[in-house]
């Protein structure tokens, strides 16, 4: 802290030199005890100095200013408010005897970090640039059938189509399965509400089914058992949507084993799973129909885009048909059917075509990333990760722990609101389908006597995941976590 601290006898000339030196841009006047006075800025000297001052002249001079210091238990949030009040953007900090042992200031401790922030690539720019150039803005365009054609070679599929949205795509999957009022849906509980709102589009009824423990995705199990159900009631779904959470596949062949035995189409909502692998095939392609989301937290991004895949191109062709206002092959505006304007701007797409060359990498990155946080807490066995099963390659698209209620007594809403307080976003596991208000009357069947989802919505947490974070920030995670779950 030398280098900051100035006392009334120092000169403008040295008090200037001091700042110089530690390039933060400020000094510290401390008192006759030694304490923090005030801080100094190169421009309260150069204003002494505009009043008559020379440099030999000492800081004394300066006017008194209320001595603003923070202390080293305090959170971000609460050194920036005191710098918002004090009209500073540096904040002394005193031990518990009023001394200096610190310096915060605002552009570092201001600095959030994310659950998971877009990451573009080098080719992006090229291809909207492309776009522009050519005036190929809208409607749909050359870059939205090389995406659409990318995606498919990718993800070896036979067809693939760019939309607004990954909830527009399945909200298509569903139209293009037939799917009308008073059907019924089953659907992962545990997901983001984007997966079931299109079930409620169609004014059909969804039936929300548990995780199992070793995925966290459909559990077999208790998809049987809503299927027989379903059998005996003569109310079979007209659809299964199998969400892959959080980058991994679940389970497809017993599902997909179970479908196949019912006699009903598997929707699989991979919005989260580009990338993954079931058994070495990409997630979003064991089902009949696949959804992707290029929404701006997902591992890739158009900014807001979905695609849906299939290996049964007339699906693809009757989606892309829905998806721009139902027009028949007329010169003129002739109509059949409902449609509707979800189809993807060829500007997105060139955006989707840079970020779909960097996927892999953000693979890596994610699963580095998820290993760094394993390894940060390999010590600490009030923590349990989300497994990979060895028949799942997970794209880790968010690094997702639980902590154990039976050796801790951390609260993880607490912890979660402590984190925010440090400026790092956390956030909790999806809160399940059949807990939300919207679905308070549809139907559930959880894995076993005791329902998996509530437990990993209830102990669940997800950690910062994005791919550009450095290893400080990383490091600045794990230590908060820590302190805050020590404390
Ligand atoms: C993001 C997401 C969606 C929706 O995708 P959008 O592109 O945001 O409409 C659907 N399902 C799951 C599981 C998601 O995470």
């Amino acid at each position: 802290m030398k280098n900051f601290c100035i006392n009334n006898g120092t000169s403008i000339h040295d008090a200037l030199a001091i700042i110089e030196k530690n390039g933060k841009g400020i000094a510290v006047l401390l008192n006759d005890e030694g304490k923090p006075a005030r801080t100094v800025t190169d421009g309260d000297l150069r204003r002494l100095i505009l009043a008559g001052n020379t440099l030999e002249d000492p800081v004394s001079k300066l006017p008194e200013r209320s001595s603003c210091v923070g202390t080293s238990d305090m959170t971000r949030v609460e050194a920036l408010v005191m710098m918002d009040e004090n009209e500073v953007n540096h904040l002394p900090i005193v031990d518990h005897d009023g001394f200096l042992t610190d310096i915060f200031d605002r552009r570092t401790l201001s600095k959030r970090i994310h659950l998971s922030a877009p990451h573009m690539g080098e080719f992006e720019k090229q291809y909207v640039e492309e776009a522009f150039e050519t005036n190929w803005i809208a409607p749909v365009g050359p870059n939205v059938d090389a995406f659409e054609e990318e995606m498919a070679a990718e993800l070896r599929v036979d067809s693939a189509a760019a939309f607004s949205s990954g909830t527009a795509a399945i909200h298509l999957a569903l139209l293009v399965l037939g799917i009308k009022e008073g059907d019924c849906v089953f659907c992962s509980s545990l997901t983001f509400v984007a997966s079931a709102n299109p079930i409620l589009y169609q004014n059909a009824e969804p039936v929300f089914i548990d995780s199992e423990p070793d995925s966290w995705n459909m559990s077999p199990v208790a998809l049987e058992r809503a299927l027989s159900e379903a059998k005996k009631q003569n109310r079979l779904p007209k659809a299964i949507i199998v969400v892959n959470l959080y980058g991994q596949s679940a389970d497809m062949d017993p599902i997909l084993e179970l479908a196949n035995a019912y006699d009903v189409p598997v929707v699989e909502d991979a919005a989260e799973s580009l990338g993954a692998k079931y058994k070495g095939k990409s997630s979003g392609t064991f089902g009949l129909l696949g959804v992707y989301s290029f929404n701006g937290n997902k591992i890739i991004t158009t900014s807001g885009g979905g695609m849906l895949v299939s290996d049964d191109p007339d699906l693809i062709a009757k989606a892309k048909f829905l998806s721009t206002q139902a027009r028949e092959q007329e010169v003129h505006y002739e109509h059949k059917e409902v449609g509707y304007n979800y189809r993807m701007s060829n500007i997105l797409a060139g955006v989707g075509r840079g970020q779909l060359r960097v996927l892999s990498e953000r693979i890596k990155q994610r699963r580095r990333l998820f290993e760094a946080y394993h390894e940060a807490f390999k010590d600490w066995p009030e923590i349990t990760w989300m497994p990979e099963p060895d028949w799942s390659f997970s794209n880790r698209w968010l690094s997702v722990c639980t902590i154990n209620k039976d050796t801790s007594d951390v609260d993880v809403r607490k912890l979660m609101h402590a984190l925010s307080q440090e400026m790092i976003e956390l956030r909790p596991v999806w809160k399940p389908m059949h807990l939300q208000p919207l679905f308070r009357d549809a139907a559930y069947f959880p894995h076993s006597n005791t329902s998996i989802s509530d437990a990993l919505y209830e102990t669940g947490m997800c950690l910062p995941s994005g791919t550009s974070m450095t290893d400080d920030e990383i490091d600045r995670v794990t230590e908060t976590i820590k302190q805050k779950m020590r404390s």
